[in-house]
């Protein structure tokens, strides 16, 4: 079994803890708190050894009735591997502590590219991060476009891709996030950092991106242009985004308008949190102009990057293939069941 530790249990963590415990060949050994909150009681109650991420805050653990495993020293150097799930910018300051316990950590996409050995998408790139000390698992906005660039690279060619990207202004407990009444194009700079972020996978790809900020919480939504080599049909392109194992093409009947309805699809299928994992790509939406493929997805920023992390941790220890790591990630988190 791998024994993994997860350092960080907000919205990617407490996922990422999840998904890792439902797997065949893991085990959590413990998550990484810095105060006792309702996470930490959310730990507790799925049954998860809690660890003090910040030494000076231990008694508050002990003041809230909340017994404390160890440190969060101890939880590194008990795991083969950590998940790093802490706040933007907090992953790049435990490197330290990972290397100097010698184990493997997978950071995330708040984190600069700069930090880590490699970034990681496993759709895209799972052969070549094996034996990295450091590994990001990239952002949900350059993990959906790397879902939809990959085959579409493998099959077309692709000459350019120009992306307008519908940013949600926080996730649903982020009550200090905004806009509440305004649409920001963000940043205001053109291209946005999103396309150099999706060249930490895709190096030689030739892609702009732009991006804004809404009042909503649900999901992302992507408008997407890509310029492909060759003038595939648009039915032919529905075909291979079906058969991907991460998208899942919205058929018109579903009669899906937009993030709520996919939302409350996922909470009827008895999705976990009602999570996406998955692109969702209108059907109807995927189009050709001559060489231009046209679309709109949708991205549930929470969860999309949560197979991303469970195939990180294989890829990086070397301990199976790409594709028996996605299938088993896949039907051990039930995301082998199509939405619809
Ligand atoms: P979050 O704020 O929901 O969770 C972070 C958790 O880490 C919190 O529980 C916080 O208390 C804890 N923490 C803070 N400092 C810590 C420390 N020093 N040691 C241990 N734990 C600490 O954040 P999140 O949304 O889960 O984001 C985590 C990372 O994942 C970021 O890099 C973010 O950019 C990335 N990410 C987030 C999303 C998203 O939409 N939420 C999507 C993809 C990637």
């Amino acid at each position: 079994m791998i024994r993994v530790g997860i350092n960080g249990y907000g919205t990617i963590g407490k996922r990422v803890a999840d998904a890792v415990r439902a797997q065949p060949d893991m085990a959590v050994v413990g998550v990484a708190k810095t105060r006792p909150n309702h996470e930490a009681q959310t730990a507790i109650r799925n049954g998860f050894d809690l660890y003090a991420a910040i030494e000076e805050r231990k008694p508050r653990f002990g003041e809230a009735g909340i017994k404390l495993a160890g440190d969060v020293d101890e939880l590194v150097d008990a795991s083969d591997v950590v998940v790093d799930a802490c706040p933007s910018g907090v992953g790049a300051q435990n490197a330290d502590m990972y290397r100097e316990h010698d184990t493997p950590a997978l950071l995330q996409g708040g984190e600069s590219a700069d930090v880590v050995d490699s970034s990681f998408n496993a759709r895209a790139n799972y052969d070549t991060v094996e034996g990295d000390d450091l590994v990001r698992v990239v952002s949900c906005n350059t993990t959906g476009l790397s879902r939809l660039v990959a085959p579409l690279r493998e099959r077309y060619g692709i000459e350019k891709v120009r992306a307008t990207l519908v940013r949600r202004g926080g996730d649903p407990a982020q009550t200090g996030r905004g806009p509440i009444n305004d649409i920001l194009p963000n940043p205001v700079s053109l291209p946005s950092h999103h396309g150099p972020d999706v060249n930490t996978i895709f190096p030689e790809l030739a892609i702009d991106t732009l991006g804004l900020k809404v009042p909503a919480t649900l999901m992302h939504t992507h408008s997407v242009n890509v310029t492909l080599e060759s003038e595939p049909a648009a039915a032919e392109v529905r075909a291979l985004l079906a058969d991907e194992r991460r998208t899942f093409v919205i058929p018109e009947w579903l009669g899906i308008d937009g993030a709520g309805a996919i939302k409350e699809l996922a909470q009827d299928a008895g999705r976990p949190r009602a999570d996406v994992w998955e692109n969702c790509i209108w059907g109807e939406s995927i189009s050709m102009e001559g060489r231009d493929l046209y679309l709109f997805q949708a991205i549930h920023q929470e969860s999309d990057v949560v197979p991303e992390n469970v195939d990180a941790i294989r890829a990086v220890l070397g301990t199976t293939s790409q594709a028996e790591s996605v299938a088993t990630t896949d039907e051990a988190m039930g995301l082998d069941e199509p939405l619809a």
